[in-house]
């Protein structure tokens, strides 16, 4: 990490902890699903601590995503990729590589290539993401599968920016055209993402598929207290400076900029270059259980208003107030944690004895 420079702490025990809640209060199997490497948590820090929860069924969106897990050679685990792969013949190397059929042509593909049926999830679509085989052609996809004996692994839908309302009616429409294909072809069925999941929104489903309640984070609109978070960015201040003398604060002009009357600007090291956007420009961190503004943002460095109550080596917490960042920002918390990128360190912690 370098000295004085930040790292991204993810909490074991939280993580197990949401693991096992959802699995417990749902009596459902987990898949987890750690794409775009886990929400920024870390895929190669995630996975060991999830295995250690019982977890044994992960998902990703992209091959180049399932390949890197693949890569850790870990047994005993599966791993479900939501995007067709280009590359089929993965399918045959790896026989805990899933895949789901994302259209009818892809089905027909699939019986032309004589691919394995008990490594591909069927995903039905109900009319919101315009993925998967739809309404018109689930007649068709009924006869493909009595015509040439197919037997799935799953069968699966997505709730896609849909309202509880809506979750319910596609959940009843999904389960009815799963009877209607057959039930017995299809050995898990899975719709939940984590909204659908804390929800309860998942009659007949065998899986859950979740990813950011694992993690510690619920979708903006919900609270579950049993949801516990597993991230945090934090760091230390690099130096302080008093600026009465000086022109520029990085690349900026003071006089540019509103100091608000301070004097004294520390120094971090996170930029840009970390994922740590200049759209963060102005935003509050946390020094010693008070907020202050962070003025510049460069590629490697960033520069805070500070008062002379803060040292050189002072802990600084970003984003620790996921709800106001997330006003400020106009972003979601699982989308600024995902863009902070491999350049900053994750750091496995636990829980200290209270
Ligand atoms: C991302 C994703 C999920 C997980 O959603 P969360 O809200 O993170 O739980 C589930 N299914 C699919 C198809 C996804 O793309």
């Amino acid at each position: 990490m370098g000295r004085n420079g930040f790292q991204i702490n993810i909490n074991k025990d939280n993580i197990i902890h949401n693991f096992n809640y959802i699995k417990n209060s749902t009596k459902k199997d987990v898949i987890t699903v750690v794409k775009a490497n886990a929400y920024g948590h870390g895929l190669i820090e995630v996975i060991p601590i999830l295995i250690e929860a019982g977890c044994s069924y992960f998902a990703v969106a992209r091959e180049s995503e399932a390949k890197e897990i693949l890569n850790l050679n870990i047994p005993n685990i599966k791993i479900l990729v939501f995007e067709t792969l280009e590359n089929l013949s993965i399918l045959d190397e790896h026989k805990n590589l899933e895949m789901i059929i994302n259209s009818l042509e892809e089905l027909k593909e699939a019986i032309d290539l004589k691919l394995n049926f008990s490594q591909l999830h069927l995903k039905l679509d109900f009319g919101f993401a315009r993925n998967g085989v739809y309404y018109e052609q689930f007649e068709e996809v009924k006869n493909l599968i009595l015509q040439n004996d197919l037997y799935f692994k799953g069968a699966m839908t997505h709730f896609f920016a849909s309202t509880p309302d809506e979750m319910l009616q596609i959940q009843k429409q999904f389960m009815e055209t799963i009877k209607f294909l057959g039930i017995d072809r299809f050995k898990v069925i899975h719709s939940q993402n984590s909204a659908a999941t804390l929800l309860k929104i998942g009659d007949g489903s065998t899986h859950v598929r979740c990813g950011i309640s694992v993690l510690g984070m619920v979708d903006i609109g919900l609270t579950d207290n049993n949801i516990k978070r597993s991230w945090s960015l934090v760091g230390s201040v690099y130096n302080i400076k008093n600026f009465d003398h000086l022109n520029f604060i990085g690349y900026e002009r003071i006089s540019d900029l509103n100091t608000n009357g301070f004097k004294k600007v520390a120094k971090i090291k996170l930029g840009y270059g970390d994922g740590f956007s200049k759209k963060n420009t102005n935003i509050l961190c946390h020094i010693n259980q008070k907020t202050y503004q962070i003025v510049h943002i460069s590629m490697d460095t960033s520069f805070i208003l500070v008062d002379d109550s803060v040292n050189e080596g002072d802990l600084v917490e970003i984003y620790k107030d996921f709800e106001e960042c997330n006003n400020y920002l106009n972003m979601a918390h699982y989308e600024y944690t995902t863009l902070l990128n491999k350049r900053i360190p994750r750091i496995i912690t636990k829980n200290t004895l209270k």
